[in-house]
């Protein structure tokens, strides 16, 4: 393996994770890789693809990337090629007939092209090695990106008669995620292998600025010889946004799916080969942009999930040097991922979990915790956190309330409810809501009911949300409990700052007939 990233890829060394990846692979263990953007996902099926003797299969939704990674295996002097619906039919055709022929060792292929039945039938007769499925997480329905197609391309793998080996990719998986992706493709637990997605040249910032628009045009002034990327929420910003650049008479592409297919090619085109440096674009930009020089990625929205934040955002700083992440909101983009929700086909239970993403997302708007380490803690709990000293949280941390008072009511509250109520009504309990659920279960019996009624339930959020960041709390399922650790905060021997959030309640409720 080594030799083979030598001579083919002239690197000297593996990067984590992948020697890890490659060996079980090639060992026949379905394997999940998560790494970050720029960790080096492609190695990890190349180069065992190169030392099998046979086809590897890559299943890709991004197919503006399958030529440019066609091209570049072809330059190294090996066969690969693509099927998408860029092909004419002659070059399908061509395709087709090199793939049968049996001399092909790479095939990317995008899964609405893999369930046609005529490619199912022309693999059955090819001597198919590895598959490997890229941007695995679109495979769950629980990830950012669920695609459909992938779950009929995961039914027709799992019939092919081959004993193939298969791994699956992806940046961006959270543990429920890499689970689902898990089950679906018989991954064992123990064939996991996630490497650490923190990246050390980016550069967190939250901004709850008034002044967004102000803001950009600043920003955008002072870089106007860098690369970056301009996230909003809906087509209409974009295009009026786009159009206060243009006034500026500073150069910018501007990319939507409303827009014709060809000017979309023609803005991607323009900011990959950096004629443009500057591109205002909803969500749909990105996919399967591999610019390796983005300085910036701001969001001029909030988005829905940390997942397509994290994914978003990553798309700067690919060539390792110095980038900023911006992410600028206001409420208002709350309640418009609200309605973005609301008003989705998907089932209550999909909606529930949307509902659950969005409030980590706001949390990450709000937080005075390292940013960093909390996009970390979001994707793996299990890694050991540190301040990434970078972030605008890390920077401006100026948290000077001291909230130890109102954390020893919700720990008391919280052991008062044995542990087992989900968030919303551990609120209703610490704001002494009278409701009918509450007094059926004697809730309002408890000497903590109503011991924080002076606090908007936005407040609890923040409270419980710093607690639970801090480790004082333990979240599974929405329940909340106590962690082992919150002993020190109820015998009072640590204190717990946040950043001034409210005006002191008038009424303080003594904590010592409490706890
Ligand atoms: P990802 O798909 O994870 O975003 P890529 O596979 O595109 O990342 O790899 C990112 C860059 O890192 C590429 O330029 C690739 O050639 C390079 N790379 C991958 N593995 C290594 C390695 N072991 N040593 C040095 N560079 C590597």
């Amino acid at each position: 393996m080594q030799n083979i990233l030598q001579e083919y890829f002239g690197y000297q060394q593996f990067r984590a994770g992948q020697k890890d990846i490659i060996d079980k692979v090639i060992d026949h263990r379905p394997t999940l890789g998560v790494m970050p953007t720029g960790g080096g996902k492609s190695v990890c099926y190349q180069v065992p693809g190169l030392y099998l003797d046979g086809l590897t299969i890559v299943i890709s939704p991004l197919i503006s990337l399958m030529k440019d990674q066609v091209d570049s295996l072809r330059s190294m002097g090996i066969n690969a090629e693509f099927l998408n619906s860029t092909l004419t039919s002659k070059e399908k055709k061509r395709v087709e007939s090199e793939l049968v022929s049996g001399n092909l060792k790479f095939l990317y292929i995008a899964p609405e092209r893999f369930n046609q039945p005529q490619f199912i039938q022309m693999i059955n007769k090819c001597n198919v090695q590895l598959i490997a499925f890229d941007e695995a997480h679109c495979i769950s329905k629980w990830g950012h990106d669920f695609r459909p197609s992938y779950q009929e391309v995961i039914s027709h793998v799992m019939s092919l008669p081959h004993h193939f080996r298969l791994v699956a990719l992806t940046a961006t998986a959270t543990k429920e995620v890499q689970e689902d992706i898990s089950s679906k493709l018989g991954i064992a637990p123990n064939d996991i292998v996630e490497t650490s997605i923190k990246r050390e040249n980016l550069t967190f910032k939250v901004d709850n600025t008034y002044q967004r628009l102000n803001f950009v045009k600043d920003y955008v002034k002072q870089h106007r010889n860098q690369s970056g990327i301009i996230y909003c929420s809906t087509r209409k910003q974009v295009e009026q946004l786009s159009e206060t650049f243009d006034d500026l008479e500073i150069d910018n592409v501007m990319y939507h799916a409303g827009l014709p297919k060809e000017e979309r090619a023609n803005a991607q085109r323009k900011f990959i080969d950096d004629d443009v440096k500057l591109a205002v674009a909803t969500n749909a930009f990105g996919m399967g942009i591999d610019k390796s020089n983005v300085r910036f990625v701001i969001h001029y929205n909030m988005p829905q999930d940390i997942e397509s934040y994290y994914q978003e955002a990553g798309r700067a700083g690919r060539d390792q040097l110095d980038s900023e992440c911006i992410l600028l909101y206001s409420d208002r983009d709350i309640d418009l991922q609200k309605f973005f929700i609301s008003s989705s086909p998907a089932d209550d239970e999909y909606k529930e979990k949307q509902g659950e993403k969005l409030r980590q997302m706001i949390q990450y708007t709000k937080t005075t915790k390292c940013l960093e380490a909390m996009m970390i803690h979001y994707f793996n709990p299990d890694e050991k956190l540190e301040e990434c000293g970078r972030c605008s949280s890390c920077v401006q941390a100026e948290k000077n309330y001291n909230m130890t008072t109102e954390a020893q009511k919700i720990l008391s509250c919280i052991a008062r409810l044995k542990q087992n109520e989900k968030r919303n009504m551990i609120i209703q309990v610490l704001r002494g809501e009278e409701t009918n659920q509450i007094s059926n279960l004697g809730y309002n019996e408890l000497s903590t009911y109503g011991i924080l009624k002076n606090y908007t339930t936005n407040e609890c959020h923040h409270l419980l949300d710093e607690l639970r960041y801090k480790g004082y709390l333990n979240e599974h399922k929405e329940i909340l409990s106590v962690d082992q650790s919150a002993m020190d905060v109820l015998r009072g021997n640590v204190e717990i700052m946040t950043t001034p959030f409210r005006t002191k309640p008038t009424e303080i409720v003594d904590i010592q007939t409490i706890t």
